[in-house]
Order: C-alpha cells, then sequence, then structure tokens
C-alpha cells in the first residue's frame, strides 16, 4: 500500500515527507494506522548523528494507532483494536523476558539494523524502489507501519490514543525510572537534571510515591515552571555552572545530598549534568542514568576515589526498566483515575507535514514537555 512518512537522507538535514510503498505484515506482524506519535528527543540524537543509522530511515517510535490488518499467528490482538507501539519489543521467551526484564530481551539485537525480524525491508521509495530502513520495528513517522507483535500492546478503545502514545517510549522511561529503578519511598530525596518529557514524567512518578524532596534542574525557566506543576518542590535553574547546582543540592537537603539522582539529558551535556547529579548525591545515593549521551563519548566524569569512599551507585536505565505488558496497564489505570498526568504533559500538536518544525523545538530546546503529531 502507499502512504506518506518523513524519511531523514542525511544527518543535520530537514526530513523529506514523501510517498512510501508499504508490505502487508508477514508472519507474526500486523498493519497499524497510527492515530497520533509524539516526537521523543531521542530521535533527535539520529537526526544530529549523536547516534549513527543507516539511512533513509523512518524515524518515529512513540507511536499508537489502530490495528488494520493482522499477518499469520498473531493472537493477541485483531483488526480494530487500539494498540500502543512499545519502543523495544519483548518476545515473551528469552532469558531477560523470562527474569522480569523484557526491556532487555534479546530481539533488541535486531534493532539497529533497520530491517525486520526476518533480515527483509518493509518499507520502500514510491518513486523506485528503494529500501528505506524501518525504526526500532515501529517508524511511527509516517501514516501507517508494519510492527511484530512483540512491539504492540492492546490498550483500551474508549481512551484518547493521542495520549496514550506517549506510554510508548516517554512517559514510561521516566515514571519508571523512579518507581521502578528508584523504588522511591516517602520521604526520599530527588535530584532530576533535565525536565522534557522524560524528567517531567519522573517528577511525576516521585511525587505519586511519595518523596520528600524533588529538586528538578534545567536551563529553561518554562520547564522548571511545568516540573512544579507535576511536583517539583524545588528547582534550580542551571546557568552551566555545576558547583552553584550542587551547592543548593545541599542547601536543600541540610548538607547532605539526595537519596537518588536522574540524568535525563544526554547527548554532548554529559560532563555537566553527571557531575551535578553525582556530586548532589549523599553518601550512598545511586545515580541512575536514563539520557541518550553521544555514541562517541566514552567517559563520565566520576572520581574513582570518591566513588568508592562515599559508595556512591551508579545504574543504567533502559525504558523505566518496565515491565511493560504490566506496567502500561497500570499507568493507564492511573492516568484514568488522574493520578498521573498525559495530558498536561502535550504541549502542541501538529501534522506529520511540520516535524522538521517539532525538531527545531527540541533542538532549541525550548519550553515544550511533550509534542504530538496526529494522523486523525
Ligand atoms: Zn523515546
Ligand atoms: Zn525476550
Amino acid at each position: 500500500m502507499r502512504m506518506k512518512a518523513a524519511v531523514l537522507y542525511e544527518v543535520n538535514q530537514p526530513l523529506v515527507i514523501e510517498e512510501i510503498e508499504l508490505d502487508p505484515p508477514k508472519s507474526g506482524e500486523m498493519l497499524i494506522k497510527l492515530v497520533a506519535t509524539g516526537v521523543c528527543h531521542s530521535d533527535v540524537h539520529y537526526y544530529t548523528g549523536d547516534v549513527p543509522r543507516e539511512f533513509p530511515i523512518i524515524l518515529g517510535h512513540e507511536g499508537a494507532g489502530i490495528v488494520e490488518q493482522v499477518g499469520e499467528g498473531v493472537t493477541s490482538v485483531q483488526p480494530g483494536d487500539h494498540v500502543v507501539l512499545t519502543f523495544l519489543p519483548s518476545c515473551g521467551r528469552c532469558r531477560w523476558c523470562h527474569t522480569g526484564h523484557p526491556n532487555m530481551c534479546d530481539l533488541g539485537a535486531k534493532l539497529r539494523t533497520g530491517k525486520y525480524l526476518d533480515d527483509t525491508y518493509r518499507h520502500h521509495r514510491a518513486s523506485d524502489g528503494k529500501d528505506i530502513n524501518s525504526f526500532l520495528f515501529v517508524s511511527t513517522y509516517a501514516e501507517y507501519t508494519i510492527s511484530p507483535e512483540a512491539s504492540v500492546l492492546k490498550v483500551p478503545d474508549y481512551l484518547p490514543l493521542e495520549r496514550l502514545c506517549l506510554l510508548g517510549c516517554g512517559f514510561t522511561t521516566g515514571f519508571g525510572a523512579a518507581t521502578n529503578a528508584a523504588h522511591i519511598k516517602p520521604g526520599e530525596t530527588v535530584t532530576i537534571v533535565g525536565c522534557g518529557g522524560l524528567g517531567l514524567a519522573a517528577v511525576q512518578g516521585a511525587a505519586l510515591s511519595g518523596a520528600g524532596k524533588i529538586i528538578a534542574v534545567d536551563v529553561h525557566e518554562a520547564k522548571l515552571s511545568m516540573a512544579k506543576q507535576f511536583g517539583a518542590t524545588h528547582t534550580i535553574v542551571n546557568r552551566h555552572n555545576w558547583k552553584e547546582v550542587v551547592e543548593e543540592i545541599h542547601e536543600i537537603t541540610w548538607g547532605v545530598g539526595t537519596d537518588y539522582s536522574f540524568e535525563f539529558v544526554g547527548s554532548d551535556q554529559t560532563d555537566e549534568t553527571v557531575k551535578i547529579c553525582y556530586e548532589g548525591l549523599r553518601k550512598g545515593g545511586t545515580l541512575f542514568m536514563v539520557g541518550v549521551g553521544r555514541v562517541s563519548k566514552k567517559t563520565l566524569p566520576i572520581g574513582p576515589t570518591n566513588f568508592s569512599l562515599w559508595r556512591k551507585k551508579l545504574q543504567g536505565v533502559l525504558f523505566g526498566d518496565a515491565q511493560f505488558r504490566v506496567d502500561i496497564p497500570r499507568y493507564i489505570d492511573l492516568y484514568q483515575q488522574g493520578q498521573i498526568k498525559l495530558d498536561e504533559m502535550v504541549t502542541q500538536e501538529f501534522r506529520l507535514e511540520e516535524i522538521n518544525t517539532c525538531f527545531q523545538n527540541l533542538l532549541d530546546g525550548s519550553k515544550m514537555a511533550r509534542q504530538v503529531i496526529r494522523y486523525d
């Protein structure tokens, strides 16, 4: 079938909206008509080349839509079902899926190639048939997509897909970092560095867990005022002086530092943001690395002596350490009860044709929490 999609041909060049020929679903796959996709900052890492990929590629990994057609052997959904796409697949059979870590599923090894699980492409340029790389088996900057059943979760059909799409990456990643990875207990203290979509979801997770102090740090004051709305108890403007920020964290915590800190910025900022997270921790505290850094960068600014003598801990977090077939339905219940806020996370809606504006907004580091593209 023919559809429109946004194709990235080169780093830092505008995405091109063009006609794509999409193959029918093969065994274990389905065709999904996308209703909405969040514009997650992780896509920008591929756009800028922080994380290299094969081009051309159709990015987008925070989608939700309606199943149109299922391939042979698909049992968990049928045409007409509403679904959220998860940017990581889970097979349900490997060691990691069986030990409560579907975010580390062995299918993840196939995500780097741009091909599907059978090592072939589904997307082809309509004008000349050239193969186009897919992204994480979801490629949501398009009117339709093909996804394996491992990447799809059925959701209630009476809730807005233009909000539930955030559960496919950003919200689940940020909220889960606070609730699954850190297991914040009532009264514990946290520093959250970077208050975009992920950081604001972490603020919500910390608030719902009963954190005593939630210190939000960002370079943009507008983002900090959003963090306050979502439950931050203190905010600090990072004026690119990490010592000043750390002093403020210590002042707020009576000289102790916070129990946990979360790094949500990544990119080429990690020398500064990790320093803030690490130095702002209490003795024995844990730093959770969530932001996607530049692949070419190989070091973190953490001194080995201080690391052992202060008994600090460092932990990577992927997709909020979510068991997403269990956690996303939990989050949907909390959304319905008004305990987590998805509507307020969406600051602006766009059409696919405006995708380059969305990317520019993210690069400018503007006041957006989440931009959502709608296809309906
Ligand atoms: Zn994402
Ligand atoms: Zn698995």
